[in-house]
């Protein structure tokens, strides 16, 4: 069997290309879609995928606000720039990217986002809306990957769907979104006794632990969909090797920059025993973005009223 590619490049387009007339509406209400993004410090990764979220903002024509914080910010510092973003009219979502520098208290700073501006749906109220199933800011990561099951026809209800992972970011919301999904649902994380054997069960697996190449053709069902949330940096040659050595232009790539991106399932694996699997990258990546605008507008919408 040879997996269908899910194509999470050209699902996040289409979801931002639909948001195009909601956002041109909201102009011409005077209501431009406005998200801060707020990036304390200097930390290479957090830098590239705040670049990203702007660079995403300026291609829809939602006003970003970019707010970088010195590293040695405090808590306090932090919870006045939220303070003012609170307080700010204009401002319709409040990003703070993480991870936060050591000496900063992140669930003080989740808790004093307004949960009306909350773009990341990780405020304990929103979550707790996730939990009620009640409309509210989503998690964007696990959004984006209902919104493109949702999109290739991909059934949910009545599934067995084993999400690997207990991240507040990915793996829970993941597992309660499905569930409101009629999916039934088994989570899994570094204490699950026979991993192999509970994921084997899946119809659906979602694998979010940030362990390169920790879910192997042992752990996949023939026919399976396999949604693969890591994004792992490798280095290591032999790991690499393992990964992606049965493609000649990945291969290639690695002997040439000594490293790679690969998610937390083995490609080859994903690629001959799944039905449908995405990517890494050009899976699930590009739908956090993507859900992260969507999320944006619907605020403005909300704002609006
Ligand atoms: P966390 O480190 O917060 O959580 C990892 C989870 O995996 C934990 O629940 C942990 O279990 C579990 N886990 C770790 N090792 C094992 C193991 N050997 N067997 C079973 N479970 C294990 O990670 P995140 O949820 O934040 O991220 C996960 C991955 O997804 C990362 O690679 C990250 O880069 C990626 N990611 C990608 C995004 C995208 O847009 N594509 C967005 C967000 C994340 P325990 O709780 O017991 O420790």
């Amino acid at each position: 069997m040879s997996g269908e590619i899910l194509d999470g490049k050209k699902i996040s387009h289409d979801i931002q290309e639909e948001l195009r007339p909601r956002i041109e509406t909201l102009r011409t209400k005077r209501r431009t879609p406005a998200l801060a993004v707020v990036l304390v410090g200097e930390d290479p990764a957090s830098q590239i995928y705040v670049r990203n979220k702007i660079k995403a903002c300026q291609s829809l024509g939602i006003t970003s606000i970019d707010l970088t914080p010195p590293e040695t910010s405090s808590t306090e510092d932090l919870l006045a720039v939220i303070q003012q973003l609170n307080d700010n009219p204009a401002v319709d979502g409040i990003l703070v990217q993480s991870p936060l520098p050591k000496q900063i208290d992140e669930s003080r700073i989740l808790l004093a986002v307004d949960p009306s501006k909350d773009a990341d749906g990780f405020h304990p109220f929103n979550v707790g809306n996730l939990v009620a199933n009640r409309p509210a800011p989503r998690a964007c990561t696990p959004a984006g990957i209902i919104e493109m099951l949702r999109r290739y026809g991909i059934p949910m209800s009545g599934q067995h769907a084993v999400v690997v992972g207990r991240s507040d970011i990915v793996g829970k919301p993941m597992a309660l979104m499905l569930l409101h999904e009629n999916a039934t649902v088994t989570i899994c994380h570094s204490r699950t006794r026979d991993l192999a054997a509970e994921c084997g069960r899946a119809d659906i697996l979602i694998a979010a632990t940030g362990k390169a190449g920790l879910i192997t053709a042992d752990h996949i069902k023939p026919g399976a969909v396999v949604i693969d949330v890591g994004m792992n940096r490798v280095t290591d040659e032999t790991l690499a090797k393992r990964l992606i050595g049965h493609d000649p232009i990945r291969w290639a790539a690695f002997e040439k920059n000594r490293r790679t991106l690969v998610g937390d399932v083995e490609p080859h694996a994903m690629e001959e025993i799944s039905s449908a699997y995405t990517p890494v990258p050009g899976g699930v990546g590009p739908l956090t973005i993507a859900m992260l605008m969507s999320n944006t507008v619907r605020l403005a919408e909300e704002h609006l009223t």
